[in-house]
């Protein structure tokens, strides 16, 4: 008898031909154009792009800024920030998200938006957050109980995914430290 349940994006599970429980885990985003953004949602994908300007990235050129928006408005920026000893570095995800909780602890984050550019072009692909990134999104939902809108910016598209759930199933929470 399987005692295990999976928490997130679980579509649906069954006993396979040879008795083993299988989980299909369903991952859901959408695409907009730039037409297609809310005001708050474009609003949020330029300051990410402006942000871009704080980048440190002398080794991998690859400019990378992120925008956080709180729930009272305002919105917090980061950027990459690299480091000779490379892992010392960190990414613009969670630069923006720190330095909201360090400055803003009692309003929640409601929306982060990330854009990346080499030289001056910005990417035509969207990317993602790292794992760990995502991770650190993850707390962020946690610890304010809310969702947080994620919007990935690409020249051709913007990817927008409902809080972290769809980026990162099967994910760590405080839950399972009890
Ligand atoms: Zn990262």
């Amino acid at each position: 008898m399987c005692r295990i349940d999976l928490k997130f994006n679980v579509q649906s599970s069954k006993f396979n031909d040879f008795g083993m429980k299988e989980y299909k885990i369903e991952t859901l985003v959408h695409i907009y154009e730039p037409s297609e953004l809310s005001k708050d949602d474009l609003e949020l994908v330029e300051a990410a792009k402006r942000a871009t300007e704080g980048s440190y990235a002398p080794y991998s050129k690859f400019r990378v800024g992120a925008a956080a928006r709180l729930q009272d408005g305002t919105i917090v920026v980061g950027a990459n920030q690299e480091n000779a000893a490379y892992p010392s570095g960190l990414c613009a995800e969670r630069t923006a998200l720190f330095a909201a909780g360090a400055q803003h602890p009692d309003v929640p984050v409601t929306a982060l938006a990330i854009a990346a550019r080499k030289g001056r072009q910005y990417l035509a692909q969207p990317i993602s957050p790292c794992g760990a990134c995502r991770q650190v999104i993850s707390g962020v939902e946690e610890r304010y109980g809310t969702p947080v809108r994620i919007l990935l910016y690409g020249t051709e598209g913007t990817l927008v995914s409902d809080g972290i759930s769809p980026l990162l199933p099967l994910r760590f929470i405080d839950e399972d430290m009890r």
